[in-house]
């Protein structure tokens, strides 16, 4: 049987300093082997130049690989989009995106190979999971572009393939290795995650008090109707998915966003917006909430349409009439499979 690798660049100091002491090297190596992982961000080894011959032999023989295999990169050309299909080292793919805004670049990761969610509107979920991605897997996605593009990564959104409240604990490790001192160093504010809805989990984040930001997949303030969307939504119904949401805010006194796409005739009308309205009405606590309208991304197979303009309009002004800080999510890579999951998808069908 093959021997498991060590994943080296999913542990934190301490658990360094551990493995290099169980090595019979000094405790010092451990610090020098996390600035080549996560500020250098070396991808080789045999980089760590100020580490001995024998140490650099034996770190490349027993540790997993540092990073992951660029596929393919496309470029959108109506607004600079990247788009990026990594190959896993079991071969399973996935995707990142790179988004240009006028405040700075913001890098999209997955967190699993696949996910099991389920939601019907959604490319991602219709081969279900293959896996979790490791911290270190979610960490090179940012690290690879960062480097590539040569620019400072001012933010991270976890909004990629998967859902990463579901893959909980290498999402922790990977929020306390982007945002660490000796490492990137992005600031936790930069960071967003979004789920859709995993009240459990969303009650043991808030617990770790991290000033991220939570984004919630709504996309319904109606029960019957986001059940229809969103399978998992049956187990963690609305009012308790707000409650969990109020929790987050009380114990990190962060804002939530409300992630709320738009589809042509199913949760575009004005009751629906009146639904959503009257729903973040019932926050307390002078809880702060965002709205972030995403008109639909059409996905093969699926006949899911986009509303009109002014309807998305009109639903925005609505909320708006009702004091909601609300925002149109513009939409990037459009040209170049810019929905999550579908260049994945042309690629495990071609
Ligand atoms: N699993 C997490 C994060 C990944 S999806 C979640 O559900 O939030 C990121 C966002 O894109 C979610 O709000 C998701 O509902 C939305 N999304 C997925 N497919 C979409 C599509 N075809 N059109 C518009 N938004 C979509």
């Amino acid at each position: 049987m093959k021997e498991e690798k060590y994943d080296i660049k999913s542990r934190n100091p301490a658990e360094l300093t551990e493995f290099v002491t169980g090595l019979g090297e000094k405790s010092f190596r451990a610090k020098q082997i996390f600035d080549w992982l996560h500020a250098k961000q070396v991808s080789d080894f045999e980089e760590m130049k100020n580490l001995p011959k024998n140490l650099i032999q034996t770190l490349s023989r027993t540790c997993a690989p540092l990073s992951l295999k660029q596929e393919t990169v496309q470029i959108s050309e109506q607004d600079g989009t990247r788009k990026y299909l990594f190959m896993l080292p079991d071969g399973n793919r996935i995707e990142s995106v790179l988004m240009r805004y006028r405040h700075g670049n913001a890098v999209c990761i997955s967190s699993q190979a696949g996910c099991r969610m389920g939601c019907r509107f959604c490319a991602s979920t219709q081969e279900g999971l293959a896996r979790g991605l490791t911290p270190s897997e979610m960490l090179d996605q940012v690290y690879q572009i960062g480097k590539e593009t040569g620019e400072r990564v001012s933010s991270v959104v976890v909004m990629g393939i998967g859902e990463p409240l579901d893959n909980f604990d290498s999402f922790v490790r990977f929020t306390e290795l982007l945002t660490h001192e000796d490492g990137l160093h992005l600031s936790q504010r930069n960071l967003t995650v979004s789920t859709c809805g995993l009240v459990p989990e969303i009650r043991k984040l808030a617990e770790y008090r991290f000033s991220l930001t939570l984004a919630v997949s709504l996309h319904a303030a109606v029960q019957e109707k986001r059940r229809q969307l969103i399978p998992v939504a049956d187990r963690y119904p609305l009012p308790e998915l707000m409650e969990a949401c109020q929790y987050y805010f009380e114990q990190t006194g962060r804002r939530v966003t409300f992630e709320y796409s738009l589809i042509a005739g199913f949760n575009d009308a004005e009751a629906d917006a009146d639904a959503l309205a009257g729903l973040l009405r019932g926050l307390r606590g002078g809880m702060r909430c965002h709205v972030n309208l995403i008109p639909v991304n059409p996905v093969r197979g699926r006949a899911f349409r986009q509303p009109h303009r002014a309807v998305v309009a009109a639903f925005k002004n609505k909320l708006e009439k009702n004091g909601i800080n609300v925002t149109i999510r513009r939409e990037m890579g459009r040209d170049i499979d810019g929905a999550c999951g579908q260049l994945r998808r042309r690629y495990a069908q071609a």
